[in-house]
């Protein structure tokens, strides 16, 4: 929507001055939606508890998430640290292992640190104003609005994703909810619609008709509350509104994992806290391509990727000062990340017997049954499953060389599963690992039940 444009009245006629759906218009869409909401609304648990901390933690688990895979992490997580004051005496290591599966991992370290800023310095009391609580790691303007009007009555909008669809529909806004002019304008109208009577219930229940009515594709028009007012629905385009512009392709990148087994456990090292995943564990790895930034900036790594052991072996030559003889690919793991495409490649490793030169600052072996004690994400998970099934035979396999039996023999999907068919990987044969071939590691049975630092 241009700046100047105006708001389309419920109803489709146009105002003759900006922001002209006000009055009695906005008042009915408001006695609709409110009365719609008390009979309709989903029993959803953070819904019976309305304290800032259970209402907090709901809208930023919510967040690019949806109710089904929420729920359970939800109570989990409550049953874990009940109040604000548990969250934030907890460790990070503690918080993230509760989040591992949710995804977008920076809420949890933005959750832990708001935490500790609320009972540091307010004594465990949320601010109740949104200048107050957007002033806390990881709560934006909507999350804001939506703790503020629910938690503490205040006549605050909050426009996520679902509101955005049911005001262009309403007003017949049809210029892309992208642009910046566009987004303005419907947080300006939700702030008009959004009134001292019942603001976090009126913020709600635009939010459940956007989750269970005026679905993105399929609205369930004959069944709305508002389809007496409603732009969109009169004049029959709803399911093309709301408008979006064109999405930028995700980047695809490629890159290398480490499985490396000692007296039955596996080597897992921790994330920097910051950046993608960070704070969480994984196997060493390395970037081996990416599209952007151009592959010329990753040195040693060729176009299609196939420099990829010999990167890893670089790699971990670097972190732990070992020359490891890297082997077979054991599998592959497709992951989305919002703007990225991953490919990663899961290489059995072998660090011999001698002890490490170096180490990063946390790294662990882990035996396998105590996985679930450390924080790991969907992808690591995927990597963990590749490892476990590759860990069978006893010998390392030298690049190059057919594999045993069904040690190797196709790629692994996101299910870890492993698919018939050639070995896509190809690698080659890194110098460095290939003076270590001649060792003939091995890779032991899972004799131990315990985890212990790397030495
Ligand atoms: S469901 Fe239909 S009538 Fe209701 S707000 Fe959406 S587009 Fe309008």
């Amino acid at each position: 929507m241009s700046a100047g444009a105006a708001v389309a009245k419920p109803g489709g006629t146009t105002p003759k001055r900006r922001h002209g759906c006000r009055g009695p218009r906005f008042a009915t869409v408001r006695r609709a939606l409110l009365a719609w909401y008390d009979g309709e609304q989903r029993d959803l648990p953070w819904r019976r508890r309305c304290d800032a901390y259970a209402v907090w933690l709901s809208e930023i688990m919510l967040q690019q998430t949806r109710v089904e895979t929420v729920l359970p992490y939800y109570h989990a997580f409550l049953n874990e640290f009940p109040d604000i004051h548990a969250l934030a005496a907890a460790p990070l290591d503690d918080v993230l292992r509760r989040w591992a599966g949710l995804g977008y991992y920076s809420r949890a370290r933005s959750l832990h640190a708001a935490a500790r800023i609320v009972v540091g310095r307010f004594g465990g009391r949320f601010p109740d104003s949104v200048g107050g609580l957007r002033d806390l790691p990881g709560i934006g303007r909507y999350t804001a609005g939506a703790v503020a009007s629910i938690a503490f009555g205040a006549p605050a909008p909050a426009v996520d994703g679902n509101v955005k669809r049911v005001l262009a529909r309403l007003f017949g806004v049809r210029e892309s909810i992208d642009e910046a002019a566009t987004e303005a304008r419907l947080w300006d109208t939700a702030g008009r619609l959004v009134g001292a009577e019942r603001p976090g219930d009126l913020n709600q229940a635009l939010m459940e008709l956007g989750a269970t009515v005026c679905r993105p594709g399929a609205p369930a028009c004959e069944t709305c509350p508002l389809r007496a007012s409603c732009a969109a629905g009169k004049a029959g385009d709803a399911a093309s509104l709301p408008k979006r512009s064109p999405k930028r392709p995700a980047q695809r990148v490629r890159a290398a994992a480490a499985a490396v087994w000692r007296r039955g456990r596996i080597l897992l090292i921790k994330r920097p806290a910051r950046g993608l995943l960070g704070g969480l564990w994984q196997l060493p790895s390395a970037v081996v391509w990416a599209e952007r930034p151009s592959k010329a900036s990753l040195p040693g790594a060729d176009g299609d990727g196939v420099a990829g052991p010999g990167m890893l072996a670089a790699a971990l030559h670097a972190q732990f000062g070992v020359q490891p003889a890297v082997g077979a690919a054991l599998g592959v793991v497709e992951h989305v990340f919002t703007h990225r495409r991953l490919r990663l490649e899961v290489y059995a490793c072998d660090f011999g017997a001698a002890p490490l030169a170096s180490r990063p600052a946390e790294a662990r072996w882990v035996a396998p049954a105590l996985f679930e004690d450390y924080a790991l994400s969907s992808l690591d998970r995927k990597a963990l499953r590749v490892a476990l099934q590759g860990r069978r035979p006893r010998r390392m396999v030298p690049l190059g060389e057919k594999p045993p039996g069904d040690w190797c023999n196709g790629s692994t999907t996101d299910s870890g599963s492993v698919s018939k068919g050639s070995n896509p990987l190809s690698p080659v044969r890194p110098r460095r690992a290939v003076r270590q071939m001649s060792r003939r590691p091995t890779i032991p049975a899972d004799g131990t039940s315990r985890s212990e630092p790397v030495d």
